[in-house]
């Protein structure tokens, strides 16, 4: 949409405080957003993410499409409906999780066919379906469907993925453009002051492309330069933590992010560690989700200031201290390493959910420090 990004200030470094002006809400910028691929970031309830300050969320378009359905979750107003989450929303186009997932794909220009990885039932996926799916789910952000080139691939391989890559965000663009309004909470939104947008303001969804070209820079380069020529509302880019040394994702980053325009947000898909977080914070990088925080909580590993710590190590049995000491999360303040040991030891259900808050905890509070540091010593918060 028009005017979505307030960049409010930028370092030397290239590092930029902004504001991600959507529907929901009104997103400050650097972001981490917690992944919640099937309408739930697992084991967290939204009342908590709300808690813990976060602004927006992912939802998984694959995932959604064949449970429960986008047209259900039309029928019921929306993803945002639906799983009781007002503030932002993004969908990704369903692309990775089919390459990724799916049985038995076969890719052509027109699409890709593939077999449900939950009960075997074909489906065929092509950039305008993933568009309408997305339409449907009314996230606040849809991602052009596009191919993510694994690591490592041949140069002509990484070609031949971003030739069709290319062509459809070129369909994804045109198909959005034409039924964008078509969005289930789209007259909701005309009238100030159910939205926040500016009187006059259109209150639709906004579409990234995707960056692609494997790890080669001209192909990066050429991607980001043809997408920039289509006119976006933002840019991602994708095919980033996939195997590859993370020099060799620092390089693809630094060679894309002066070719965007300064005005549309920039968003690294897929990453990363909490250090490599605030390094693209840093660098320029607007948006940032990984499911890292939330799947490394489940099997008991804790991102803390005092490095990483394996819940389940015996020389926790009786430690008294909280997971992290300078964290005051709802989860340090109360609980103790010896009881999230024992939680995570007997299978129990709340291990995931404790282990998951702290983890998000550490991951949000990490951008809300960077953000400070980028507001140029200005009362930005
Ligand atoms: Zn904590």
């Amino acid at each position: 949409m028009e005017d979505n990004f307030n960049l409010l200030h930028t370092t030397e470094a290239g590092g930029r405080r902004g504001q991600l002006v959507l529907p929901h809400r009104t997103v400050e910028t650097p972001v981490f957003m917690p992944v919640g691929t099937l309408g739930t970031v697992k084991a967290v309830p939204q009342d908590v993410l709300e808690s813990l300050g976060a602004e927006i969320i992912l939802g998984n378009t694959y995932h959604l499409y064949l449970r429960p359905g986008h047209e259900a979750i039309r029928r019921m107003g929306g993803l945002h409906k639906f799983i009781s989450w007002p503030r932002a929303m993004l969908t990704d186009s369903g692309g990775f999780q089919v390459f990724s997932l799916a049985a038995l794909r076969k890719v052509t220009d027109e699409g890709v066919r593939f077999q449900s990885h939950l009960d075997g039932s074909r489906h065929f996926f092509t950039p305008e379906h993933s568009i309408d799916v997305q339409i449907a789910l009314g996230a606040d952000i849809c991602m052009a469907f596009d191919e993510c080139t694994e690591y490592p691939a041949e140069r002509s391989r990484a070609e031949e993925s971003l030739r069709l890559t290319m062509a459809w965000a070129r369909r994804s663009l045109d198909h959005f453009r034409a039924h964008c309004h078509e969005v289930p909470w789209y007259d909701e939104f005309q009238v100030p002051p159910v939205s926040h947008l500016r009187p006059g303001s259109d209150p639709r969804q906004s579409l990234f492309g995707i960056v692609q070209g494997g790890m080669y820079r001209d192909l990066r380069r050429e991607s980001a330069e043809r997408l920039v020529e289509m006119d976006f509302d933002g840019y991602a880019i994708g095919g980033l933590s996939v195997g590859e040394p993370r020099e060799l994702t620092m390089e693809m980053i630094a060679e894309v992010l002066p070719l965007l325009p300064a005005d549309k947000p920039r968003y690294v898909m897929g990453v990363g560690y909490p250090d490599e977080i605030e390094l693209y914070a840093r660098m320029g990088v607007d948006m940032m989700d990984c499911v890292l925080p939330t799947r490394a909580a489940r099997h008991g590993l804790l991102f803390t200031s005092e490095g990483r710590l394996n819940i389940k190590g015996k020389k926790f049995a009786e430690d008294q201290g909280p997971p992290d000491p300078a964290c005051d999360c709802m989860v340090c303040r109360r609980y103790t390493r010896a009881y999230l040991r024992h939680l995570m030891h007997s299978g129990e259900a709340l291990s995931g959910t404790l282990n998951s808050i702290h983890n998000l905890a550490y991951y949000l509070g990490i951008m809300r420090r960077v953000r400070k540091d980028l507001s140029g010593g200005g009362q930005l918060a």
